[in-house]
């Protein structure tokens, strides 16, 4: 038997039926009480058709846009409540999380995404980065405090990873021989990353999931949305830039605006490789691909003034995808192309790997800890139909943030950060597969090549510096 989590009055719809959705719909089934006549999946992709016609599912064939969406969500949610589920590519999060506050429908999305067209639309490199479209979501909830509650990038990553930090710091802060009680607000949990000597923080992961097959020449593929990779890929390589560095990256800028919490690099984030750790491989290249937690994480853990703080942790993505998504990533790069055929590895093909994925805080007195989830698709098949690993851990991440956002629905716009880790990791825990805390005594000095000169700091191993790979 699964926990019943309350109840949804009103309609749900769900907007995007791919990969995250698919896997998003059997969990709402199993853990909430609502008005199945009431639910709605919007996808324009005809291939969903037949799929939810045999699961009794209202099906909206319709693409969102700038134009329609008041209409068509406006129609949906005319009683004013209820919930939107936001789990598509090209629809702009703020747009709809602004209109649903102003119904007073609860809203969720796993990524601060932008109408169709803004990735590859402009050539001003400082706009199309995660620090740009999160500053605008961020300037939404300062405008407009409080209200309806729309919980903003709440997947595995962005999203559970701030959990993680949390429960990591409370790991570390027992390990280190002072245990504490979980800080009840956003300056204490500041202070006491600073307090343990934390440095920086990795969202390490290394997917090993494969098929038997060997990937065709010509397609793009991936554990999880090949369009959202792309997108994300080909934004600037970005991060939280912490109080510890010594450096500054010669292709890297600030912004004059907003948190200041972030830099970015002229370079794509999918090209640009740094040295990272995690459980399984142990030393590994991750690719410093932008999101959203990079920023957010940084700026949540920030002590003292914005423009000047007294303490700040650096933060990136330190992602390995799956073998598959490498050789396209290769290809694609290479060739200056996008591949046209796209493929999402599916849960039955997959014949074997894991998505280990978790935070690597390093710089502290026991040099670096990992803490994450280590699941295994065979696992994720058992606990939960239409998903892999990965979609799993992204998944059970929007339960948790539709749980939370139910049991507090006037919280106004929230990051993950910002949310009760502990009740949100309760609820997601059973789909997570092994958590697990691993210390190592890797620094980003290990493992060079010694034949070739690098221009890295010797003396201060987890320099930024010593982490991009030359
Ligand atoms: P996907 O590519 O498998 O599916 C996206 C779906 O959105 C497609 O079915 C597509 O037809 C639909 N869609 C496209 N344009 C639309 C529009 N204008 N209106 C309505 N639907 C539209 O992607 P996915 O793997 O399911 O990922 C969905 C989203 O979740 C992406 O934005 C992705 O970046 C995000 N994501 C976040 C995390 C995280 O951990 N935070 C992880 C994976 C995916």
């Amino acid at each position: 038997t699964y926990s019943t989590y309350g109840r949804i009055d009103g309609p749900i719809v769900i907007i995007g039926f791919g990969s995250i959705g698919k896997g998003t719909l059997p969990l709402i089934e199993r853990h909430f009480d609502y008005d199945a006549s009431k639910l709605t999946v919007i996808e324009p992709d005809p291939a969903q058709a037949t799929f939810l016609r045999q699961h009794q599912v209202r099906h909206l064939a319709e693409r969102l846009t700038p134009e329609n969406y008041r209409e068509v969500l406006g129609g949906l949610f005319s009683e004013g409540k209820g919930f939107c589920v936001n789990l598509s590519v090209d629809t702009s999060s703020l747009d709809i999380m602004r209109f649903m506050r102003e119904l007073g429908v609860l809203y969720i999305d796993t990524v601060v995404e932008p109408w169709a067209g803004y990735y590859f639309g402009t050539s001003d490199n400082a706009d199309r980065t995660n620090y740009a479209l999160r500053q605008k979501v961020r300037d939404e909830k300062a405008a407009h405090p409080g209200g309806t509650t729309a919980v903003s990038c709440c997947g595995a990553n962005p999203g559970m990873v701030s959990w993680f930090v949390k429960e990591a710091l409370l790991t570390l802060a027992k390990d280190l021989g002072n245990p504490v009680e979980a800080p009840q607000d956003r300056e204490g949990w500041a202070k006491l990353m600073q307090s343990l000597g934390v440095k920086g923080v990795h969202i390490a992961e290394r997917d090993t999931q494969a098929r038997r097959v060997p990937r065709p020449r010509n397609v793009f593929v991936n554990t999880w949305s090949v369009e959202g990779f792309i997108a994300e890929g080909f934004q600037p390589a970005e991060l939280g830039w912490g109080t510890h560095e010594t450096w500054f990256p010669e292709n890297g800028y600030r912004h004059e605006t907003g948190c200041m919490a972030g830099i970015w690099m002229d370079r794509p984030g999918a090209i640009t490789r740094v040295h990272t750790w995690c459980p399984t491989p142990g030393p590994q290249f991750g690719f410093i691909v932008t999101h959203n937690e990079a920023i957010s994480i940084s700026d949540y853990y920030t002590v003292g003034p914005a423009a000047e703080p007294d303490f700040r942790p650096t933060c990136h993505y330190a992602y390995h995808p799956c073998d598959d998504a490498i050789l396209s990533l290769h290809e694609m790069f290479g060739s200056g192309r996008q591949q046209t055929k796209h493929h999402i590895l599916t849960e039955d093909e997959i014949v074997e790997g894991i998505d280990e994925l978790g935070v690597l805080l390093y710089g502290h007195d026991k040099n670096a800890l990992w803490y994450g989830s280590r699941l295994s698709n065979d696992e994720a098949r058992d606990l939960a139909p239409f998903q892999n690993a990965t979609g799993l851990q992204v998944t059970s991440a929007v339960l948790a943030g539709m749980v939370w956002a139910l049991e507090n629905p006037q919280a106004g716009i929230v990051e993950t950060d910002e949310m009760d880790h502990a009740r949100c990791l309760e609820v997601q825990r059973p789909y997570l597969g092994p958590v697990e805390a691993h210390y190592t005594d890797w620094t980003p000095l290990q493992d060079r090549w010694d034949q070739f000169p690098e221009d890295i700091d010797e003396s201060d191993p987890w320099q930024f510096r010593n982490v991009l790979a030359s």
